[in-house]
């Protein structure tokens, strides 16, 4: 059995980019989900993290060699308002491991226990939020949408108190780095430019690494390009993030932070479900016009690197936010086209989109229900309030290609009602739900009929309208 080999890129930059300190011991570790496919994809022995040394290292209660465990600091705009200082309030990046691919990993712990950087809370995780993580964050890896992933859950047999008391847990969360556009604000905020040029070096080299080490505005356009990619994607599959504070933007495009996420059921633009988002700031439509917002505190972080004069600067970073809508754009008529069955499009075809659905939200059509009968070839009507609706948009549209539409349009995705049925069944102890929830989200463009009862929209009693941290 062969521990990880730690090779830890962040922990060599100063001190002043995190805290050095070690998780805070559980008592009782538990191991209820053990991601063996990433393991492999990151060069991890299977074995080694199924044994006592392994749980240890999943729990935080005993760190292997070359482990050098730190929370990392930053900053972000939460709800459009200014925190200087966030940071990983509830979590440790234990190191840095290096694939079969060359590709780097960090290895992080959350609910890991306090740090110099927690606000008002235990640092700790609770069952039901780490069950979600894994859940949603595995099926947006198997739907093709960038993210950060879940390697491990364990629970920890210890409580935490929110509203209630809960079953503790800790997720060991893996990606291409934890940088976030709030790591660039933190030191934007504190004027130290050093620091700022060795961040933008990293970040470059570890999701950019064709960019030299000081391209600012090359690295400004790739994470714009990125993001609008990345947003495009969550729009095609119903997705509302639900906290796209800066601190929540990582800078590589990967979808980071599950919180109140969640996929819509019936399709309406204006939907929102987190609890904690009363003004609505993070709705399903809003969201690209969001992510530019997020995106221009980037580029304000960046302006020093992208020309020492300023006005250069602000112009040249502004074209690059200019081009932001282009690249959304032609990313959502890839995704949307995909799913009404056509490769290429023009404006007829925008618009063709786009009255469907209107029709759509006018008929409390199911968002996923819809596009994969569509692809099936029948039922497409019957998701519609008045059928006669989805017929008239039917006889416009004249039929797509079924191959196109099957890989644009999942079959089963992880809905809120299911994914809470699995983390009731959890505190309960019994994680048959779970794994069987994260087995049929791993194909989730296949036709499997011993998963079909997933595909069901929730009945009135099973509808979850909010969700919460
Ligand atoms: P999040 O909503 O998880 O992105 O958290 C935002 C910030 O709140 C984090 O950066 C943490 O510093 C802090 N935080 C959230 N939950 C906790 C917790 N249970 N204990 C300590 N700090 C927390
Ligand atoms: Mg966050
Ligand atoms: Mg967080």
């Amino acid at each position: 059995m062969i521990p990880p080999k730690f090779d830890n890129s962040y922990a060599r930059l100063p001190d002043r980019f995190y805290t050095k300190l070690p998780p805070t011991p559980v008592a009782n570790p538990s191991l209820i989900g053990l991601n063996h496919t990433l393991a492999d994809q990151m060069g991890l022995d299977v074995a080694w993290l199924r044994s006592d040394d392994g749980l240890a290292m999943l729990a935080g209660n005993a760190m292997p060699n070359g482990a050098d465990p730190l929370a990392q600091a930053y900053a972000g705009h939460q709800f459009g308002g200014w925190s200087p200082q966030l940071g990983d309030g509830r979590a440790n990046v234990l190191g840095e491991v290096v694939g079969p691919d060359g590709g780097r990993w960090d290895i992080q712990l959350k609910g890991s226990g306090p740090t110099p950087y927690s606000r008002m809370g235990d640092g700790r995780a609770g069952l039901g939020p780490v069950m979600r993580e894994y859940i949603v964050s595995e099926a947006m890896h198997a739907f093709g949408v960038p993210t950060t992933r879940a390697l491990a859950a364990v629970s920890t047999g210890e409580t935490v108190v929110r509203e209630t008391l809960l079953p503790g847990a800790i997720l060991t969360r893996v990606a291409r780095s934890h940088i976030r556009v709030g790591t660039f604000q933190f030191f934007a905020a504190r004027q130290d430019l050093e620091a700022l040029e060795l961040l933008l070096a990293h970040a470059i080299e570890r999701h950019f690494p064709n960019l030299a080490a000081r391209d600012a505005l090359g690295f400004l356009k790739a994470v714009i390009a990125a993001q609008a990619e990345l947003v495009a994607k969550w729009m095609g599959l119903g997705f509302i993030h639900g906290v796209m504070n800066t601190d929540n933007t990582h800078v590589g495009g990967l979808t980071i932070d599950y919180g109140p996420c969640a996929f819509m059921d019936a399709y309406h633009p204006a939907t929102v479900f987190s609890s904690i988002d009363q003004g609505g700031r993070y709705v399903y439509q809003g969201q690209p016009e969001v992510l530019v917002w997020n995106l221009a505190q980037l580029a304000s972080c960046l302006l020093p690197f992208i020309d020492s004069d300023k006005d250069k600067a602000v112009a040249a970073a502004q074209a690059a936010l200019g081009e932001f809508g282009d690249i959304y754009t032609a990313a959502w008529k890839r995704v949307f086209f995909a799913k009404i069955g056509f490769s290429v499009g023009g404006d007829a075809e925008v618009a063709l989109v786009q009255d469907l659905l209107t029709r759509m939200a006018n008929n409390q059509a199911d968002f996923t229900r819809l596009f994969r009968a569509m692809a099936r070839g029948q039922g497409a009507r019957d998701e519609f309030v008045d059928p006669t609706s989805f017929d008239e948009w039917e006889a416009e549209w004249g039929g797509g290609d079924a191959d196109i539409m099957r890989a644009a349009s999942p079959a089963i995705i992880p809905r809120n009602h299911r994914v809470e049925e699995a983390i009731q069944a959890g505190i309960n102890g019994d994680y048959a739900p779970f794994h069987r929830l994260n087995e049929a989200l791993a194909q989730p463009f296949e036709d499997r009929s011993e998963f079909a009862d997933l595909e069901a929209a929730p009945s009135e009693q099973q509808v979850v309208r909010q969700t919460f941290c």
